[in-house]
């Protein structure tokens, strides 16, 4: 997810991991779980740094409910991104993931009985969002790399369908060090969307991009089931090449103006080409 803050500031009161890891400010106590998501933080980092060329900063931020509450108005536990950087709560029991519960409640019983056989019968639906939710940094770091290089896609659906590709894809890169974590991304979508069906009262993309949170929580997790379900889709033909294609035709360029133009209208992207090639 998503969202602008833009404060002053916004790092006060925070303690921050040492140099040589990556930068993450956190709240008093929280260094352990700073460190182990600062790990992924920076590979994701990298990963990503392949496809938009950009180096700038963008912290990780690991708040406590108090920290939290302070810079965002999303409820303590939902990640998202803001600020140019990335929020993960600090509360390895994110209170958000008792929210989502009826989602885990509604799946049918041979996915609730496969989730169990991967995360253990000790609070399945918890643990399992936990983990899933844990590994979207990367999802979290695209929001920020595509505002960054003013890559707009004017479409909310899309931008959470893009972000989720690219954090799938980095796990699949990294196969060999996530496999657990992989097996639990690919599956956690069939119970988001099943699950998630019974609760969802919007289900087109244009409920999605009007309402966003708004359709709540319950309806947007049907939606991010039903679009990781595309992205598993879609990777198996793509691969790491849809990220590049995306951002290529997305980047801000002259000659993206001139095709855009062109699919309207026949005579003004040529017409803007040639007025270019006079006027560079
Ligand atoms: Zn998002």
């Amino acid at each position: 997810m998503s969202s602008n803050t833009g404060t002053n500031e916004y790092f006060i009161g925070l303690e921050k991991l040492e140099e040589g890891k990556y930068l993450t400010y956190y709240s008093s106590g929280a260094s352990e779980r700073a460190s182990y998501l600062a790990e992924m933080a920076e590979k994701g980092y990298s990963f990503l740094q392949e496809f938009f060329q950009t180096d700038f900063e963008m912290p990780l931020m690991v708040l406590n409910k108090e920290d939290w509450e302070k810079r965002s108005e999303f409820p303590y536990g939902a990640i998202f991104s803001g600020n140019n950087c990335v929020h993960f709560p600090a509360n390895t029991n994110n209170p958000f993931l008792d929210t989502v519960q009826p989602i885990y409640e509604s799946s049918p019983k041979h996915l609730q009985q496969k989730l169990i056989q991967i995360v253990g019968e000790k609070h399945p639906s918890k643990n399992g969002f936990n983990i899933f939710f844990d590994c979207k940094i990367v999802h979290e770091l695209t929001h920020v790399f595509l505002k960054n290089q003013n890559i707009l896609f004017g479409l909310h659906w899309f931008t959470e369908f893009f972000c989720d590709y690219a954090n799938y894809a980095f796990l699949k890169r990294y196969e060999a060090d996530y496999r657990d974590l992989l097996d639990l991304h690919e599956f956690m979508p069939s119970i988001m969307y099943t699950g998630g069906l019974s609760h969802a009262k919007y289900t087109r993309s244009e409920d999605f991009d009007r309402l966003y949170t708004g359709v709540g929580w319950l309806n947007l997790l049907w939606f991010y089931g039903r679009n990781m379900l595309g992205v598993l889709e879609l990777y198996k033909v793509h691969g790491e090449g849809f990220i590049a294609d995306v951002v290529n035709a997305y980047i801000p360029s002259n000659e993206v103006l001139v095709e855009r133009l062109r699919s309207v209208n026949n005579t003004l992207g040529p017409w803007f080409k040639d007025w270019l090639t006079k006027n560079p």
